[in-house]
This record gives structure tokens, C-alpha cells and sequence, in this order.
């Protein structure tokens, strides 16, 4: 249903004319057509399809005319045509709550702000006070809005895995046009959760560049068209993409600098500081004079570092390894050789154990390891003990036809209340390898639980070790530095989960892991064959851990595979 995003554009509208104080029966009638549209039951574009808009009440010719056009063209020309000689920031500042476009319109005649940094500012300062209506109790009124808008932005935050594709696409779409062109920020880093995405260019022709941005086919609404900057709101998950052309000649400082963190672009400001050099999203200068910015490698050469790979420009010691030579040789997409966490439709996959082992020879693993559920996961189609035999049998059969790759017959074993695995050991026995699993009892003695679990020498992997959901989930009540710690000591590997909703472990924990000699897994939980895209999303919470590929299960030969039974050998 549109009606939100209608609703949305009408309000946005509402709140530019009363900025510039237009006429309040106008405006009134905005904000109506707009509450009417939103609170109605029935989707306005098969109304608009049946020719019945008017059952929703207050809409009249002029408003029916911006949804007819909207619905047609995917825009309004009356939002375009108000949102012109105002500040396109103005949007945005308009949705703080307790700001209201009149007081908006009071600190911008007085202070010109124009963005939430400049908001921030005036609020502090003495003279806002002394603005007509502006007394301490509105203040502070707003600034309470401008934390809740702040903390809500914040949790808008999407996961890695939502858009890394959306991105991905609209990097190809401009690529044609482009000299250079990437993604920074926090995609760059490829951490968990994005905000908003800025992309970076350069071009020989850039005056076509933002004409041809805005011109996205999944573009939602444009929020600026300038020369050099562009911003659109693209229609899957209502995300803020932003796409600068800079200077050939200072690409790789701007990369730099807006791939961030900004913890780590601090350190390297003071290290320029001391070395008497200045460093900006122009280039590094000496005095006046450039002497770095075309590429990252000079701009890291100039600090005598190799360029550190963006996953770990977190401010984790990075500049300090980096100086010393000492960077990690980070694990690659091209390292990883097999899967361990793949389910069958003998559980609740969707795939043959055929077409798996298929779709695992056209990425050239080595190996692949079928893990479906145990019997107690009947929400999942767990297998009872026949059915797991009848499934090693399958195997068997399959591997007739397929000698040039490992089957691995695995499951993921639930860990049950009191600990124990939901098969005896003369099952367990005749797998290759299990991870163990908790599905149930988030919050019942879950470290205990592990670490009686660990203690079966029949285990070798725990799968998805938090149970956290990125979309929401908290995950299990458990001390999963005890965990990690036993894990080490004891050579049980721990999963790096790659399902773009879990990827769990965590950045954070695999850098704990990997300091306490624990070994790594990166499992895709795929429960079809497409799923097995997910595994470059636990590449990258496997490098952003600072992992090389000696410490992932994944990255080893088929005989070489450091399982604690070394059954895998045979
Ligand atoms: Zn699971
Ligand atoms: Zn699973």
C-alpha cells in the first residue's frame, strides 16, 4: 500500500508551505488529506485504479490531481516546485519532533541553520533564548525532540545484508559513467548495520553524473540535485543513498576520508598533526602544498603504512599494527572452500542434497557440509534417528556421481535443557561433524548449557553462539566470554552464522575468540541454495574480527581440517 508514502510527500509539503507561511487553509488542508489517507483502510492505488479517491474524506481536486500524478510518474511536481529556494536539509529538520516549521523558520531568519550540527549549536546559545517565544521550557522541549529523532534514526539502522544489494545495484547503474567509483562509510567498513549510504565518484563528464543519479529507475523521491552532490530516497526499505563527484586528483583522500570510522580518521589527524602535515577530504598537505589524495595508497604511504583494509578502520589498534607492520592477512572470499552450515530438505531446507552439492560445485568448494536439525526441533523438521540414516544413506548416493567434492554428513544438534545433545553418542558417531545449537530455553542456564555441551567430544562446532536477531532479537542470557574461553582452550570452533539477520558472532566476539586461540567457522545456516550468497557477509564479520584464513575451518584442504576428532581425516 502507498498510502504512507502518499501521506508522507503531503505532509512534507504541509510543513514547507507553513515554513514560508503560506496561506493556513491551504496548509490545513494538507495535513487532512494527509492524516484521512493514512488512517484509511483500503489502498489508495486500487482506489485511484477504480476511480474512487473521493470516499476518502477532504480530497479534493487539488489533492487528487498530486496522487493521480504520483501514482503515474512516481512524483509530484508540486513538492519538487515548494521544495525549491529552501534548503534541502529542510526536510529533515522539519521531522524533529517539538521543532515545528514556524520556529524552524524563527532560528533559520536569525542563525541561517541549515542542518541538525547547526540546530545543536543555536540551542545552546544565550541569544536563542531571547528570540520572541523562545523560553527555556521550548528549548529544552527541543532538544528532548531532537534526542528522541536521533536515537530513533539510530535504530533505523539496516542490516549489512539488506543493503549491500541495493547498494551493489546502484553502483552498476552509474559505473557506466564513472571513472572511479565506491561506496564508503560504514558499507565500505562493512559493518552489520548502515545508515545512511554515500557512494564517491569521479568522471570526465560530471555535470551528467547527478542528472543521471536522480534518475535512478528505484528512486523513491529525490532529496537534492546539485552539481557536484546528489541525494535520493530509493524505494526498497525507504533508504538515503547520497552520490558526490569529487576531483580525480583527491579521490582517494575523500575515499579515505568518508569511508571513516571517524575514531580512526582522528588518530590519523593527529599523526598528521605531529608529522606538521594537515589531512582532509581534499588530500594531505604540506604547508600549502598537496602531496598526497589521488589514491588511498597515498595518502597511508605518506603515514609510512600499506592502505588498511576499510573493515578495520575501527580505531582496534589498526594505526598501531599498521606502523609496525604487523597488519593481519586478512581471510578472502576466494579462501573460503566449503560450508558447514547448509540445511536439506531433509530437514526444513528446500533443496536436494543433489542440487546442493550442485550449486557447491559451481562456486568451487572443495567440500560441503549438510547440517540439518535434530529430532527435538520439530518446528524445523527434525530428523529422528531413521530419518537421519536414511539421509546419510542419500549422501552416500550422491557422492557416486559427485567424486570431485566432499559430502560431509553433519547435523545441528540442538542443545537440550539439561545440556546433553538431542542424539545419543552411537548416532553422533556416525557423522562427520556437528554443530550444536540452541533453540529453545534462551534464557535457562544457556552458559552451562555450552559448556556441558563442549564437553561431548562429539561436538565441533556451536552454531549462531549468541542467538542474537539484528532485526530485534537480544539473543541467549549468556557470558559468552566463558564461552569463547572454553571454546579456545578446548578446540571447539565457534560460528561466525553469515545469515545476514544473525551474523553471529559479532565483530567483537570474533576479536575475542581470536584472542583466546579459539578457532573459527563461517556458516551460511542456508536453507536454499540461494542462502549461499550470505557467506561474503561472514567474510566480512570474519576480516572486520581481524581473522586470516589459518583460524577458519572453511580455508582448510579437506584432510588438513583441524576438527578436534580429526574424524574428517579418515
Ligand atoms: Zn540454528
Ligand atoms: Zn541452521
Amino acid at each position: 500500500m502507498k498510502n504512507s508514502e502518499i501521506a508522507d510527500i503531503l505532509d512534507e509539503i504541509a510543513d514547507i508551505l507553513e515554513f514560508k507561511g503560506d496561506n493556513t487553509f491551504k496548509i490545513s488542508a494538507y495535513r487532512k488529506a494527509s492524516r484521512n489517507i493514512r488512517e484509511f483502510p483500503e489502498d489508495i492505488e486500487q482506489l485511484w485504479r477504480n476511480g474512487e479517491l473521493s470516499k476518502i474524506p477532504g480530497i479534493g481536486k487539488n489533492i487528487s490531481d498530486h496522487i493521480d500524478e504520483y501514482l503515474k510518474s512516481g512524483s509530484i511536481s508540486k513538492y519538487k516546485e515548494v521544495l525549491e529556494n529552501i534548503p534541502k536539509t529542510f526536510v529533515e529538520l522539519m521531522k524533529i519532533p517539538n521543532l515545528g516549521p514556524k520556529t524552524l523558520k524563527l532560528l533559520y531568519d536569525r542563525f541561517k541553520i541549515q542542518t541538525i550540527e547547526d540546530l545543536k549549536n543555536v540551542l545552546e546559545k544565550p541569544e536563542t533564548l531571547t528570540l520572541p517565544g523562545m523560553g527555556r521550557k521550548k528549548i529544552e522541549n527541543i532538544k528532548q525532540g531532537l534526542d528522541l529523532y536521533i536515537s530513533k534514526k539510530a535504530e533505523q539502522r539496516i542490516s549489512l545484508g539488506v543493503a549491500f544489494p541495493i547498494v551493489s545495484e546502484i553502483v552498476e547503474y552509474m559505473k557506466p559513467v564513472c571513472t572511479n567509483i565506491s561506496p564508503c562509510g560504514s558499507l565500505r567498513r562493512m559493518k552489520e548495520t548502515i545508515g545512511d549510504i554515500d557512494i564517491l565518484c569521479t568522471s570526465n563528464n560530471p555535470e551528467n553524473i547527478i542528472k543521471r543519479f536522480v534518475k535512478y529507475p528505484k528512486a523513491l523521491r529525490i532529496l537534492a540535485e546539485g552539481d557536484t552532490k546528489g541525494s535520493i530516497i530509493v524505494k526498497e526499505k525507504s533508504l538515503q543513498v547520497d552520490l558526490r563527484v569529487v576531483e580525480p586528483d583527491s579521490y582517494g583522500a575523500a575515499l579515505q576520508y568518508f569511508t571513516g570510522s571517524k575514531q580512526h580518521n582522528i588518530k590519523l589527524r593527529t599523526l598528521a598533526k605531529e608529522k606538521g602535515l594537515k589531512i582532509s577530504e581534499y588530500g594531505v598537505f604540506k604547508g600549502e602544498k598537496k602531496i598526497a589524495g589521488k589514491t588511498e595508497e597515498e595518502v597511508y604511504r605518506v603515514f609510512n603504512m600499506p592502505v588498511i583494509p576499510p573493515e578495520l578502520r575501527e580505531d582496534r589498534g589498526e594505526i598501531e599494527e599498521a606502523l609496525k607492520g604487523n597488519l593481519p592477512d586478512l581471510v578472502e572470499q576466494k579462501d573460503i572452500l566449503g560450508d558447514f552450515h547448509v540445511h536439506s530438505d531433509f530437514s526444513d531446507g528446500s533443496n536436494t542434497i543433489e542440487e546442493i552439492v550442485q550449486k557447491s560445485i559451481s562456486l568451487g568448494y572443495k567440500f560441503i557440509g549438510i547440517a540439518d536439525h535434530s529430532q527435538t526441533s520439530k518446528f524445523a523438521g527434525g530428523m529422528d534417528k531413521q530419518k537421519l540414516l536414511e539421509r546419510n544413506k542419500k549422501i552416500d548416493e550422491v557422492v557416486q556421481r559427485y567424486p570431485g567434492i566432499k559430502i560431509f554428513k553433519g547435523a545441528e544438534v540442538d542443545i537440550l535443557g539439561n545440556g546433553n545433545l538431542d542424539y545419543p553418542d552411537e548416532i553422533l558417531a556416525q557423522l562427520d561433524f556437528v554443530i550444536g545449537s540452541i533453540h529453545q530455553g534462551f534464557h535457562k542456564n544457556v552458559t552451562e548449557r555450552m559448556i556441558k555441551a563442549m564437553e561431548n567430544p562429539y561436538l565441533d562446532i556451536i552454531g549462531h553462539p549468541t542467538g542474537r536477531l539484528i532485526s530485534g532479537r537480544e539473543g541467549y542470557d549468556i557470558d559468552i566470554d566463558r564461552v569463547i574461553e572454553y571454546a579456545g582452550r578446548n578446540g571447539v570452533a565457534l560460528e561466525i552464522n553469515a545469515y545476514f539477520d544473525r551474523l553471529d558472532l559479532n565483530d567483537i566476539n570474533v576479536l575475542k575468540a581470536r584472542q583466546k586461540g579459539a578457532m573459527l567457522v563461517i556458516g551460511t545456516d542456508a536453507h536454499n541454495i540461494n542462502m549461499f550468497e550470505y557467506m561474503k557477509l561472514g567474510v566480512a564479520v570474519a576480516r572486520r574480527g581481524w581473522l586470516d584464513k589459518k583460524r577458519i575451518l572453511n580455508c582448510y584442504r579437506v584432510f588438513d581440517i583441524p576438527l578436534r576428532r580429526k574424524r574428517l581425516n579418515k
